[in-house]
Order: C-alpha cells, then structure tokens, then sequence
C-alpha cells in the first residue's frame, strides 16, 4: 500500500510538472520546427546544409510528438465516463489495432457475450488499448499473436486476498495477451513508472504504461502484467461492472452485445 501510495504520488507531480513543460517546450517546438522547415527550403542542394536542417527537422518532429503525449498523460481532468460495455469498446478500436500491429502479428479477439457493462471514457480506454498493443507490437518484431479477450468474472474474497487492492464483486476482465519477447522481473516490476522504458533513446518515452494505469484507476480499475523472458507477457484490466438496477441506463438498445445483471 506505501508501495502504491509512493506511485500515485509521483505520477501526480509527474502529471504537473510535464503538463507545464510540455505545454511551454512546445511552443519553443514550432519556432524550431518552423525555422528547419525554411533552412531546408533555402537550401538549396548544398548536401550539408541539407542533411543538418534535416536532422533538425526530425528531432524537432520527435520532439514535438514527445510533448504531445506529455499532455495527453498529464491532462487528468478530461475523463468523460459512460456506461459501455467493453465489447464494444474493444470492437470499435478492432480496425485501428489491426493497422497499429501491422501484417506479421494476427488479433484474435475472445469476447464474453455475458459481459456487463462499465463506467469508462470510451476514448481514453481505446487509448488503453493501443498503448498495449504497440507495446505487444514492439515486443514482437519477427511476428506473433495479439489477444484480446473480454470476461465476465465475479471475485469473491479468497480471489481477492491475492489482489489486495481489489474487492470482492463482479468484474469486467479484459486481457491483452502477446507471444512476444517478454520481460524481467525488473522490467516488469517497473512497467507502470513513468518514464520508465527499455526501447532506447528517441524509441520509448516511458509514458505509454503510466497512461493507461492512469485512465485504469481513474475508472476505479485494476491493473495487473504477467510475463516471463521467452513467454510473452498479459495485461488484464479489471472494471467493475455496473449494477445497472442503481444507475440509469439509456433505453431502447437496439442490439444487445452486453449481458444484463
Ligand atoms: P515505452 O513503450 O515508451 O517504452 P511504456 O510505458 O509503454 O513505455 O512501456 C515501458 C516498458 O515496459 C517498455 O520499454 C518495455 O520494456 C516494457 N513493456 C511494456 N509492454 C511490454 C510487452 N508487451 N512485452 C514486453 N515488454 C513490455
């Protein structure tokens, strides 16, 4: 619990401070950015001039897509929960996650047609989900498996004695699976730090994981990674499902993908 305290705390000054910076850092972006743009085109062809514009230029854009998702990681208030059910969710970010994986990694996706629903910000959890999947994508370069699958569970209190930040009810568990390269017990043990990455300077920035345990808690969420070197590695994201018999619920749904309580 101090562990997670410590986690909740950093993330929160982490949030501040890069919303601050990113939001002053880009604007010192675009006079960069800009400037390289008009080097290259009065440059004519003189090769050096050229090449040295164009390593500007592409440090700017680097840089400038470094600060938009230092925004995007900081900006806490946005949430716009609604009760969905994650099928949908899943279904409807389906295209872009294939696009996103590429052709040498197959989506297979296991959706529970019992599933109840939940409180989230559709966006952000599709936000969720691509932030895995570039992730599974990344860890996977010679091709692989990406799974998704959605399940109706109920935890009851010997289940979460082990997850003890989750209580006992019905869940929502949603799990992103790959057949990649897998991680340490260090590397795993530090996945969800902002900042924290393994890809190499100007690859990772270490935000990815902390957004999503971010827009996880946020929706009073649980997240949890297993994964061993060589054995590939699982997200699984637990929501509570919505006891619609308290909340209101839109009528008239014309198809019914999510099972009721
Ligand atoms: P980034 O992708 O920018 O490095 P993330 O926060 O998304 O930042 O991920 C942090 C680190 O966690 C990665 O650098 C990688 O070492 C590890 N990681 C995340 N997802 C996976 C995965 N599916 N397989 C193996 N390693 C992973």
């Amino acid at each position: 619990l101090e562990e997670q305290y410590r986690h909740a705390q950093k993330m929160e000054a982490v949030g501040q401070l890069a919303g601050g910076v990113a939001h002053d850092f880009n604007n010192l972006l675009t006079v960069i950015n800009g400037c390289s743009e008009m080097l290259l085109e009065d440059a004519g062809d003189g090769p050096s001039v050229r090449t040295r514009a164009g390593a500007i230029r592409e440090a700017g854009e680097r840089a400038a897509g470094l600060t938009s998702q230092l925004l995007a990681f900081s900006r806490r208030t946005v949430l716009e929960p609604r009760i969905v059910c994650p099928n949908v969710v899943v279904a409807e970010t389906g295209n872009l996650l294939a696009r996103l994986i590429g052709e040498d990694v197959r989506l297979v996706t296991a959706l529970d047609p019992r599933i109840g629903r939940v409180r989230v910000d559709p966006g952000q959890f599709g936000q969720v989900l691509m932030n895995l999947a570039v992730n599974a994508r990344d860890a996977m370069p010679t091709g692989g498996r990406l799974t998704i699958e959605t399940r109706d569970v109920v935890l009851d209190e010997a289940h979460t004695r082990v997850r003890s930040e989750v209580r006992p009810g019905r869940y929502a568990v949603i799990t992103v699976a790959d057949t990649g390269t897998g991680m340490t017990a260090e590397v795993k043990a530090r996945v969800f730090e902002p900042f924290f990455t393994t890809k190499g300077p100007g690859k990772g920035t270490g935000l990815g994981l902390a957004t999503v345990f971010g827009i996880v808690k946020q929706s009073s969420g649980h997240i949890e990674v297993d994964s061993a070197v060589g054995a590939g590695t699982t997200f699984r994201i637990f929501l509570p499902v919505i006891d619609e018999g308290t909340v209101p619920v839109p009528t008239a749904k014309p198809v019914r993908v999510c099972g009721g309580t």
